[in-house]
């Protein structure tokens, strides 16, 4: 698969989809190319990112993973291992038996490596030293199996922001503190991705952490992160400028978001599963094409409704909240809780923004949550509290100020 190579499937036989992507890709020419045997140790790095299943739109379908190993054994691999890290705030242990990866890895007899418990080295990263997990660096192929959605500080992740799961705990809270863009487009020169293929088969647009997935039976192979992004913007109706670490990456020479020079080949699954397959060449023709697809006219009706979900969310929330480096955990267990008191009509008695963020350590204020606004004269406690405690306390808050307001 070339560089600026970009494959597309849809269906709903996602082993199978994983499988011949894996297949039309020549993923068994490019371990060789690379590693010169098959005794290659390859390393998944699917996203699980917290105790969510698939089909909320957060975390990678085990599905794909198991067409990937499927391909893996069948052309002769048996170095396999599945590694990742939850974040903050979530054991990975936890969220293996809530996604199905612990039962799939042992089904499949395949090792699983939890991250948070793995050591890490410092690596200069394209001028910049961060802190990665030891154990994908080893590898001598890494496949990443991202879920393309959207998120609440980024606008979206993808293949570049799924390599967060590659680096400790410790660091994680440090991309935060510094705003995530700059950290996360250097790790990509850090880490090197050898194969991508992105679950896209039904990513929440709006949050990471899922709730609102919207069904696109849709995967994308790539070699190239940053092109892979860039795509993925186009598929979710976001301009790349929006997500700043992929110009971030771009610079550090981890690849090119040029879309007019990419090559998009769309497979499609038929009903008995032979595929069709179209050469496309350029995003714009590839856009054409598609127009022939049944799912098309659905898939932009997705797209405009997302975005404009996407859109009113952000807006509603950010007029709630003041948000400064917060961990990704934190903010988006507090936006269920907001969500909450909005739709019960409660919102509105919130005298002052909710402060959140390690932004607000060591400062005094009226409202915050989580540790990190541990001195704020009322503080949901917690690192990270989750959503009840948080819509409890918050609650609790708005109801004496209601009851203030009509004293
Ligand atoms: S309280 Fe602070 S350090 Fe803890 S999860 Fe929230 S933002 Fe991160």
């Amino acid at each position: 698969m070339k560089k600026n190579e970009l494959l597309v499937i849809y269906g709903k036989h996602y082993t199978e989809m994983a499988e011949s992507l894996c297949a039309r890709a020549g993923l068994s020419s490019m371990i060789l190319e690379k590693c010169g045997s098959r005794s290659a140790d390859i390393a998944i790095k699917p996203n699980i990112l917290g105790p969510i299943p698939a089909k909320d739109g957060a975390t990678t379908h085990p599905e794909v993973v198991r067409g990937i190993i499927r391909y893996l054994r069948s052309e002769g691999f048996e170095r396999i291992t599945v590694m990742e890290s939850s974040w903050v705030g979530d054991k990975t242990s936890d969220s293996l038996l809530v996604t199905g990866f612990g039962e799939l890895c042992e089904e499949m007899d395949v090792p699983f490596v939890d991250l948070q418990k793995d050591s890490s080295v410092k690596k200069d990263c394209a001028g910049m030293e961060l802190n990665i997990c030891s154990r994908p660096l080893k590898a001598d192929f890494l496949i990443n199996v991202p879920v393309l959605k959207g998120h609440c500080q980024t606008r979206m992740t993808c293949a570049l922001k799924n390599m967060k799961g590659c680096i400790p705990s410790s660091e994680k809270r440090r991309f935060h503190r510094m705003g995530l863009h700059e950290p996360i487009g250097h790790l990509a020169a850090g880490i090197r991705q050898d194969f991508i293929l992105v679950d896209s088969i039904c990513g929440d647009l709006t949050f990471e952490d899922g709730g609102n997935p919207v069904p696109q039976d849709r995967m994308i192979a790539a070699v190239d992160p940053v092109l892979c992004d860039a795509y993925g913007c186009s598929l979710i109706g976001i301009s790349i400028e929006e997500v700043r670490y992929i110009a971030v990456a771009e610079a550090c020479g981890a690849g090119s978001s040029d879309l007019s020079r990419a090559s998009v080949r769309c497979l499609r699954e038929a009903e008995d599963r032979p595929q069709d397959e179209e050469n496309i060449s350029g995003i714009e023709r590839s856009a054409a094409a598609d127009d022939d697809m049944p799912q098309a006219e659905e898939e932009e009706a997705y797209k405009e409704e997302s975005a404009a979900a996407v859109s009113a969310s952000l807006i509603r929330v950010r007029e709630l909240v003041d948000e400064v480096d917060s961990c990704s955990a934190c903010y988006a267990n507090l936006l269920p809780a907001v969500r909450r008191l909005e739709e019960e009509g409660l919102a509105k008695y919130l005298k002052d923004r909710i402060c959140i963020g390690q932004g607000f350590r060591g400062k005094s204020g009226e409202l915050g949550v989580g540790e990190c606004t541990g001195y704020f004269r009322n503080n949901v406690p917690g690192c990270p509290p989750d959503t009840e405690r948080s819509y409890r306390f918050l609650k609790e808050y708005c109801e004496k100020q209601k009851s203030l307001f009509r004293g």
